[in-house]
């Protein structure tokens, strides 16, 4: 890391005028999503990513896993700003990390953290220990999104259709459907609206279009859900299943939105989607009404927001769902 950047910016004005200002000048920029990027994570990189391209900046996104992004994000990357991780320097002149809540969620990435001359985090996870030589870190943010939105208008930035549609992606999936969304998020949701966005276009590629064979396994997996009202203090928990079958056969696109049917179940509070990723490795999405399941994921090694949560455990189903049985009802 260099001294350039000073050090760390402990407040959040502070560091949206820091990061402006590396920017402002930056002539060569590496911008960051974590693994198995979602849109609030690739939307932060592009969205900036677009702008400083088009300043003339030498621009490149990347994350390092899978291979490629989610067939719904394609369309984000009107620039073709993406490249696979082994064509990000080796020592990125700037790195710019977006919506990364740890250092690991860089991936195989994170040794670009050290390497970088220069770095720049933009996340709102309350979770975040905070990393990087400016840290735009702010948990009352409802989507790191709002923070890129935040510092382009630091920069003077224009918004036009293409750099919206990536900040409305990112706004629409993490507030859940602007259920979490505060008021300056709608205020910037008008905005991003006025700059052209097509809400449909974006919003049905990510979770509105399955292929008809979903159905009928999506029924399966919600039938061999289990309910245990007692658990997370007597809440309510719920429990479901997606076995690596599934998960090689469909998109991220199907598998994602289990957790979304999952979260309606009247006499749960919290809901669980164990998804298999190993022999015996599980990928677990958690949502919450009232119960903070971040804390539970945290305690269990994992990471997230008070109402959304997740965490990769090893085990059988029988003992990951133990383990977060467990942890949940220590959560107030
Ligand atoms: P999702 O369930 O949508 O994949 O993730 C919900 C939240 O939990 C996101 O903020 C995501 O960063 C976090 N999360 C999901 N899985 C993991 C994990 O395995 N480890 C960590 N640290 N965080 C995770
Ligand atoms: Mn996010």
């Amino acid at each position: 890391m260099t001294a350039t950047a000073g050090p760390p910016s402990t407040d959040v004005a502070s560091a949206v005028s820091a990061a402006a200002a590396l920017l402002a000048t930056a002539r060569d920029v590496t911008l960051v999503a974590h693994v198995q990027p979602d849109a609030d994570s690739l939307g932060s990189a592009l969205a900036l990513g677009v702008v400083l391209a088009r300043r003339g900046a030498r621009v490149r996104v990347s994350f390092a896993a899978p291979a490629h992004p989610p067939e719904s994000l394609r369309p984000l990357d009107a620039l073709g700003l993406l490249v696979a991780p082994d064509a990000v320097p080796a020592e990125p002149e700037l790195l710019v990390m977006c919506d990364t809540a740890a250092p690991e969620r860089l991936g195989s990435l994170l040794d670009r953290l050290t390497t970088a001359r220069c770095s720049v985090l933009i996340d709102h996870h309350a979770s975040n220990p905070g990393f990087g030589d400016v840290r735009i870190l702010d948990p009352s943010a409802e989507a790191t999104v709002v923070l890129v939105h935040r510092l382009l208008a630091e920069m003077g930035a224009p918004i036009d259709g293409v750099v919206a549609t990536c900040l409305y992606a990112g706004l629409v999936t993490d507030t859940v459907g602007f259920r979490t969304a505060g008021p300056a998020a709608h205020r910037m949701a008008a905005e991003l609206l006025e700059a052209g966005v097509d809400v449909e276009a974006v919003l049905r590629p990510i979770n509105g279009d399955h292929p008809f064979t979903w159905l009928d396994d999506l029924g399966g997996v919600l039938q061999a859900a289990t309910l245990d009202a007692a658990a997370a203090g007597g809440r309510g928990f719920v429990s479901a299943v997606v076995p690596a079958a599934l998960m090689q056969r469909y998109r991220v696109e199907e598998v994602d939105g289990v957790v979304d049917q999952l979260r309606t179940t009247s006499e749960a509070d919290v809901a669980a989607v164990l998804k298999q990723v190993g022999p015996r490795r599980w990928s677990v999405s958690m949502r919450s009404r009232t119960v903070d399941v971040a804390t539970a994921a945290v305690a269990l090694g994992g990471g997230g927001h008070p109402r959304a949560a997740g965490v990769t455990l090893d085990g059988d189903p029988d003992d990951v769902l133990a383990r977060l049985r467990a942890a949940l009802s220590r959560q107030g």
